[in-house]
């Protein structure tokens, strides 16, 4: 199946109030796990691969061939999203390599340069048909809409969306990133206000440390894309710690990572359900 645009996938998503997983690939096993999991379930997904990830593997071309490689052959259809970028020139190689969103961060920035600096890479962007995400900086904590206290003001996301052009946002509604546990609590009200007051696709990042039925809530109340990463390098990384336990005399990596691809397969289909993923 070609690449899908994220756009495709997230907007009649939100138009049917189902939620979209957006889950982070770090390895290649990462990738090939999402799209198993992803056609077990019968369901589009999007790759993603954070500006973070690029820098462990220090480059972006190498891990972006086999992302995209891996999308291009799935049974599902599969698009393939930066995120978390700071940087104008990542972007640009991104959309250059094929990527048909990015997440563009500079929620760093006071409002205004948020503003300017978002507005001109959604123009660029936008020239080449590629869907952009970003996010509000500073809403109550230093640490923008990732910190557990911040909330995103309704009004204030929708002037920043008027103001920007991003196709959507990424909202504070009271999850953090890398949360070791499963016990966020939302503002379900928030959220619903948003859905009302913002005219583009909300997304919720850190939905690592939110609980099955709450995140099924969220979709509910008005959350689409909903980006994954921490929960799945727990299972991950369960797996491997649990082969490698079991025989300490292992040194063949397929047999410890193929374990752990396995679990993450089976990870994204049972969360693509309790997202209530639409139908591919
Ligand atoms: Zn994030």
């Amino acid at each position: 199946m070609p690449l899908t645009g994220t756009g495709a996938i997230v907007t009649p998503a939100a138009e049917a109030t189902r939620g979209v997983g957006a889950f982070n690939v770090i390895q290649i096993e990462h990738a090939q796990a999402i799209v198993a999991g992803a056609e077990a379930a019968g369901s589009p997904v999007v790759l993603q691969l954070s500006e973070n990830a690029v820098r462990y593997h220090g480059a972006l071309a190498p891990i972006a061939a086999a992302v995209l490689a891996t999308a291009r052959t799935a049974a599902v259809p599969v698009a393939v999203h930066l995120d978390h970028a700071t940087s104008p020139g990542l972007v640009a190689e991104a959309v250059g390599l094929g990527f048909g969103s990015v997440m563009f961060d500079a929620s760093a920035l006071p409002y205004g340069e948020n503003v300017r600096v978002t507005a001109a890479v959604v123009e660029r962007c936008h020239a080449t048909g590629v869907w952009v995400e970003a996010e509000l900086g500073e809403v109550g904590g230093k640490d923008g809409v990732h910190a557990p206290g911040a909330r995103t003001d309704p009004a204030e996301a929708a002037a920043f969306v008027a103001s920007t052009g991003v196709d959507a946002l990424a909202v504070a509604v009271g999850t953090s990133h890398a949360m070791p546990t499963r016990d966020a609590v939302l503002d379900f009200g928030l959220i619903a206000e948003l859905r009302r007051t913002v005219p583009v696709p909300l997304v919720l990042h850190g939905s690592s440390g939110v609980a099955d039925a709450h995140l099924t809530h969220a979709v509910e109340h008005g959350m689409t894309k909903v980006n994954i990463a921490t929960q799945l390098n727990r299972v991950f990384t369960g797996a491997v710690r649990r082969t490698l336990a079991a025989d300490p005399a292992l040194v063949d990596t397929r047999r410890y990572l193929g374990p752990g691809r396995t679990a993450v397969a089976q990870e994204v289909t049972r969360l693509l359900h309790v997202l209530k993923a639409p139908p591919a």
